[in-house]
């Protein structure tokens, strides 16, 4: 197995298929990994309970499978995680970095004094200090949220591989942010938290994921501070849109790599399609993984959004 000390990982949620979004984001993912001789872990982020089925993970290794997306070693599941988690949580109780809230979102809503500059809701730190050191005993009767506590920062700035310098106001973009919830006394940690926990624990140096994502990436690089951790670097990729410039999602249309798949599409076609949208050849071209990793530059891919239509899922073959 080569190895450069650059690791990467792929980190789908099994709670839909992948679509055509993922399948761009992966495979420069992919490239990204292969041209630095590095390692691609699998990551399954399958803490959404309800939502994740036995056969959308399989569908997971297929689809990627098929692309030709192969990674090195075991895959991690999450779901087997959570007493990693959970220590993690409570190293960070101990600091006085967490409190309970029991604030619903009407409540969140109704105390929205600006207009919301993220997809997530601003939350305007109610119930900070509202608990002592009580705070730290769980609560068996109840259903609550338990949010990571910001202190006084506000302004976190990171250099992004692909994107540049990129800066935020915390306190303006999401406020002191939810890292678990409790339900009758257990503490299920959420997505935040885990991909800290396991960003670090898996020696991940550089985070590739689409660009959606880089508000996440302001309260994990807070998190991995209150915990010690380096942070991995990150490269944030431009998001795959529909003709409406809102991220992909069904009503544009079925995108799902699986379809594709079993209509005996060839991946070279898809290949093609994607390769095509990150500047590393024409879709007429006889298209293979090697190829694209020979010519794969990070320079190459462009940096506006990129927009699926109609005509590119017929192309397909949708
Ligand atoms: N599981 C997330 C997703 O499918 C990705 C999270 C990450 O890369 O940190 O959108």
């Amino acid at each position: 197995m080569a190895d450069s000390g650059y690791v990467t990982r792929l980190a789908p949620s099994p709670t839909g298929a992948l679509h055509l979004g993922n399948a761009r984001t992966f495979l420069l993912n992919w490239l990204r990994a292969r041209s630095k001789g590095g390692r691609i872990l699998l990551r399954l982020e399958d803490l959404d309970h309800p939502r994740v089925k036995p056969e959308r993970v399989e569908q997971v290794y297929a689809d990627l499978r098929w692309l030709g997306l192969e990674w090195d070693g075991e895959a991690l599941v999450q779901s087997r995680r959570l007493v990693v988690y959970q220590a993690e949580f409570v190293r960070l109780l101990k600091q006085h970095r967490l409190y309970p809230c029991s604030c619903s979102r009407a409540d969140i809503q109704a105390a929205q004094s600006a207009p919301n500059l993220g997809e997530d809701m601003v939350y305007p730190n109610t119930c900070r200090g509202r608990y002592g050191t009580a705070a730290a005993v769980v609560n068996t009767s109840g259903n609550r949220a338990w949010r990571f506590n910001l202190g006084v920062t506000r302004h976190v700035e990171y250099n992004d591989v692909f994107l540049g310098a990129q800066e935020v106001d915390l306190s303006r973009s999401s406020g002191d942010f939810v890292v678990a919830r409790e339900e009758e006394g257990i503490i299920k940690v959420a997505y935040q938290l885990a991909c800290v926990v396991d960003d670090h624990a898996t020696g991940i140096t550089e985070v590739v994921r689409a660009d959606d994502l880089v508000n996440s990436t302001f309260r994990q690089l807070e998190l991995a501070r209150a915990l010690g951790y380096t942070s991995p670097e990150y490269l944030h990729l431009p998001l795959v849109v529909g003709a409406d410039g809102r991220r992909l999602a069904k009503r544009h249309g079925d995108s799902r790599i699986s379809v594709l798949r079993r209509k005996g599409v060839s991946p070279e076609r898809l290949l093609g399609w994607l390769g095509e949208s990150c500047g590393l050849c024409t879709r007429t071209e006889a298209v293979s993984l090697e190829l694209l990793l020979e010519r794969f530059a990070l320079d190459c891919i462009p940096k506006n959004k990129v927009v699926v239509t109609a005509e590119d899922l017929k192309y397909l073959g949708f």
